[in-house]
């Protein structure tokens, strides 16, 4: 049973909408592709522990703090006494372990996955320390991308790979049960002491005038273009979506974009730009929006 389900990351979400609507320089050009490649490993391992039995709890996203410390958990399975935890990697191509260093075939050396892991094992053997609780912690890499491959890989090194997925799951489905109880106090504690934002943010500096206005495709996340009465398409992939509902998401962009910026009606017509009309932004804001103030300076709140 999933307890703590996956959002899509802040970080991800703003470089998502920047990508599109800004000049990214390189380096978080690829800081953003990294991200989106990463998500899209940890969704893919989200769908193969479904599989695991339902009484066992499945925390994902955590963002955690011991020793003054903070650290990440990608997947926290609680299955019997045991805690599993797992640092998903959707590494491709070829790559190689050398005196504990590991490397790409170019010889590029990456940061070694398995600091990190026992990096975030230790920090919550501490923290589970100060809870009360003493369970065994099994923390394992998770390389989900079939075109992944690790050569000189030590034997003993706690990671599973693509071709390892299906039967280590299997494996894991035998795990005795035990109290849930008491484990589900242990996971109701460790969300708790999540915490709600990450002061690790790397979103490049940006403002109101840098970014380009438009609806962006939810496909493909090209810009719409209007075409018929009502209705915007995608010339990239040809996805048609109504423009009340692209209109609401890009509301939802500007509030991502700028927190600190009110939402009036001749604010989303500029951001949106390819609605025919003020008067079609405001019958949209007004529906699904409160309205405060009168006038000139009114603007819309969530409901
Ligand atoms: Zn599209």
């Amino acid at each position: 049973m999933i307890i703590k389900p996956r959002f899509e990351p802040e970080e991800l979400n703003l470089l998502r909408y920047l990508y599109r609507r800004l000049e990214l320089s390189v380096k978080d050009e690829n800081h953003y592709l990294n991200l989106e490649k990463g998500f899209a490993g940890e969704l893919q391992f989200d769908r193969l522990m479904q599989e695991v039995p339902d009484d066992w709890m499945i925390l994902n996203d955590l963002l955690l703090e011991s020793s003054n410390t903070l650290f990440q958990i990608d997947t926290m399975l609680i299955a019997g006494a045991t805690i599993y935890i797992f640092e998903v990697k959707n590494y491709e191509g070829d790559f190689y372990i050398e005196n504990e260093h590991w490397y790409t075939t170019s010889k590029t050396e990456i940061k070694n996955p398995l600091l990190q892991l026992h990096r975030s094992e230790t920090l919550l053997r501490g923290l589970l320390k100060e809870l009360g609780f003493n369970l065994p912690i099994k923390p394992y890499l998770v390389f989900v991308n079939p075109g992944f491959q690790l050569y000189q890989a030590p034997l003993n090194l706690p990671a599973v790979f693509p071709t390892q997925l299906n039967r280590f799951i299997e494996k894991l489905k035998s795990t005795p049960a035990a109290s849930k109880a008491r484990y589900a106090k242990l996971a109701e504690q460790l969300i708790f002491r999540c915490l709600k934002e990450n002061p690790f943010l790397r979103v490049p500096e940006y403002s109101y005038e840098q970014l380009r206005e438009g609806i962006l495709c939810t496909t493909c996340t090209s810009f719409l273009t209007p075409f018929s009465q009502g209705i915007l398409i995608c010339n990239e992939c040809g996805c048609k979506e109504e423009s009340d509902s692209a209109v609401l998401r890009s509301v939802e962009e500007f509030k991502t974009l700028f927190p600190e910026m009110k939402i009036t009606t001749n604010g989303i017509y500029e951001w949106c730009s390819i609605i025919s009309s003020t008067k079609v932004i405001q019958r949209i804001l007004s529906r699904n929006y409160e309205k405060k103030g009168r006038g000139k300076s009114s603007f819309y709140v969530s409901q």
